[in-house]
């Protein structure tokens, strides 16, 4: 989905998006129903903020690291929960508004000029956001100070879009 902005090579050789310190629990990936279906019998899950997720073990460093993380990058391939087809980028709630936001975290996307990652979200991503959150709006996790906003939309629109 970000392969214009971020290649495979990158993530492969970065893997911080799939660590997560207990600060950072709020991050981890929610699992779609669909994607536990296909997967229930390799891994285990655990609920974090009323979401499914991957099971919650931390490392003597107080690190989860995600239990799909492979040598070569993520093991789940296009499969990947959408959390992570979308990170850096993330649908947030704020208010009546879902904005798009990206992480601070990620060099790479952040090296781009902002210009370039608007056009890129309004263009290429923003279609796919809508209609993910119109099909699963319970996913949608709520906005964190700090976190660029790069574009947004109202909630309202959607449901509206959605009956007409
Ligand atoms: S599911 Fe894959 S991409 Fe997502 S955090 Fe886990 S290893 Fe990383």
């Amino acid at each position: 989905m970000l392969n214009r902005i971020l290649t495979e090579a990158d993530c492969a050789e970065c893997r911080l998006c799939c660590g997560f310190y207990e600060s950072e629990i709020w991050e981890v990936p929610i699992i779609g129903d669909e994607l536990a279906a296909l997967i229930s019998g390799q891994y285990a899950f655990d609920i974090v903020n009323n979401q499914r997720v991957f099971k919650i073990n931390y490392d003597e460093k107080g690190l989860h690291l995600c239990p799909a993380l492979g040598k070569n990058g993520c093991r789940l391939g296009m499969s990947r929960p959408f959390d992570c087809k979308l990170w850096p980028f993330r649908a947030m709630k704020l208010g009546e508004l879902i904005v798009i936001t990206v992480s601070p975290l990620c060099k790479t996307v952040n090296e781009l000029p902002l210009s370039e990652l608007v056009e890129f979200v309004n263009l290429e991503l923003m279609d796919k956001i809508k209609a993910r959150v119109a099909k699963y709006p319970a996913q949608v996790k709520d906005y964190v100070k700090g976190y660029p906003i790069l574009s947004s939309f109202s909630l309202s629109d959607l449901s509206a879009s959605r009956t007409s």
